[in-house]
């Protein structure tokens, strides 16, 4: 069995650099022994054996895998239910401690109680740190010590806490001699797992000041290249949060702001878990969507007939990424416009965006139903026509996009906005009722 080890466990956190739990494990004096799953509690549920997602991860693995080489040891890469298979390695190493970062998502919860659990009964400590986020569970609470459920106020008392201490980055890479030494498995190849590679170009893992520069001014207009495009690394945690929030005080509030919304979904879901199946406020459970199957169709594929709702969508599908600004728009779109259950969008979105992160979509699925927490009011239904006007208005992102906007043959509005308008608010108005 060997000498007494401990194991870091990678999930969210796919980099050496500033990783709380990895920092702990190697600062812990026992070599540390790091692992990745491949859980196929996860990967059985998509259906696209070409997901970006899944290419995206196992070149972030690899390169990990490299890194990690290049200090005498090498990744375990194991494929499989995650606690089978941790029951496989307390068995073929003697393990004193498993380390890992908090993960906050319902699924996630549960999976690490589990483990947790059989982790105690072979006598095995599980400990887990604070790392994908600036402020997690109980540390932001309003003054009757309730979490926020309204932005503005928490960002308030988020930004007043804020102080070097939590943006300090975990010095790891001091330690990284402290890994075990060994020469390492074969790593599965995604095709053994059924998946194939979609050999695209991933977004740059850094951010240029020059962005940040303008990123006040641009970041509404999708047609600029006006956002970091740090979603997918931030999801994944090739960036550390802690570094990109150390930049952002220093060089922009406006991203700074951004990176606080992302928090405050994270503590959301973790206080309200029940918002992954259920709107925050429970009156709205009760609307009765109209689900039309063939209009969510249009919507998915882009021919709704409203060029920027279908520009979104293209963009969605084509390249696994939308702009903000057009992510509420569809949004709004679906389900004010359409009257379609905000859960279906977020369904599709969940497949499609490479960015994407259960508590964010879902944040921002029901704060454009109007269901959320932080909802813009369900009376306010976005009207595609000022949007384009006002985001697009030289209309490039939709000629890029949909350039047969102006053809003949393009759909017909697959909807009137005044009458889709009221059509939501009677709605909306009988359920509240
Ligand atoms: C309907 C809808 C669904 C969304 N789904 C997701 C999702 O699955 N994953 C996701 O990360 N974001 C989601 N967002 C938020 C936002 O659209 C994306 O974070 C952003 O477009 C990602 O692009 P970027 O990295 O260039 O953003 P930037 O503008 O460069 O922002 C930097 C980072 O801040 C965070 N951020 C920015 N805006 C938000 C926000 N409103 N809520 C939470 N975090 C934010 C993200 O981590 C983002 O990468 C959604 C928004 C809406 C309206």
């Amino acid at each position: 069995m060997g000498k007494e080890l401990v194991v870091f466990w990678f999930r969210r956190d796919l980099r050496l650099q500033d990783n709380a739990g990895l920092y702990y494990a190697l600062k812990g004096g026992f070599n540390v022994l790091p692992l990745f799953i491949f859980d196929t509690q996860i990967l059985f549920k998509l259906d696209d054996k070409t997901d970006r997602r899944v290419s995206f991860i196992y070149n972030q693995i690899l390169e990990l895998d490299k890194e990690i080489q290049s200090f005498g040891s090498s990744l375990l890469v194991l494929y499989g239910d995650p606690l089978k298979l941790f029951s496989d390695v307390i068995k073929e190493y003697k393990v004193r401690t498993v380390y890992a970062n908090h993960d906050y998502e319902p699924y996630a919860k549960e999976r690490d109680f589990q483990i947790m659990q059989l982790l105690l009964e072979n006598g095995i400590s599980f400990k887990t740190y604070k790392d994908q986020t600036i402020f997690e569970k109980d540390e932001i609470l309003s003054g009757s010590g309730k979490p926020y459920t309204v932005f503005t106020p928490y960002s308030k008392t988020w930004l007043a806490k804020l102080n070097e201490f939590y943006i300090s980055s975990y010095p790891t890479m001091k330690f990284l001699g402290n890994f075990f030494k060994w020469s390492g498995k074969p790593v599965i190849s995604l095709e053994e797992m059924g998946f194939s590679s979609t050999s695209e170009i991933f977004p740059l893992k850094t951010i240029k000041q020059e962005l940040l520069d303008k990123y006040t001014a641009d970041r509404d207009y999708p047609a600029k290249e006006g956002t970091s495009r740090l979603g997918v690394h931030l999801r994944f945690g090739t960036i550390s949060i802690r570094v990109l929030a150390q930049k952002a005080r220093e060089l922009n509030p406006t991203y700074l702001g951004e990176l606080i919304w992302r928090d405050f979904y994270m503590q959301i879901l973790w206080h309200f878990p029940q918002v992954e199946h259920h709107a925050f406020k429970p009156d709205y459970d009760k609307i009765r969507w109209r689900n039309n199957e063939m209009e969510f169709d249009a919507w998915c594929n882009g021919h709704t007939g409203y060029p920027i709702v279908d520009a979104g969508m293209r963009q969605l599908n084509a390249t696994g990424f939308m702009h903000n600004r057009v992510r509420m728009i569809v949004a709004s779109f679906l389900t004010k416009h359409l009257l379609i259950d905000w859960r279906w969008g977020e369904a599709y979105f969940a497949k499609k965006l490479l960015d994407f992160d259960l508590s964010a979509n879902n944040g921002g699925w029901q704060w454009a139903a109007g269901t959320g927490t932080d909802a813009s009011p369900y009376f306010r239904v976005f009207n595609p026509r000022l949007q384009t006007e006002k985001f697009d208005p030289k209309l490039d992102y939709i000629r890029k996009w949909v350039p047969e906007f102006q053809d003949p043959g393009y759909p017909k509005p697959i909807v009137d906005h005044v009458f889709a308008r009221e059509r939501c608010l009677m709605a909306y108005k009988e359920a509240l009722s």
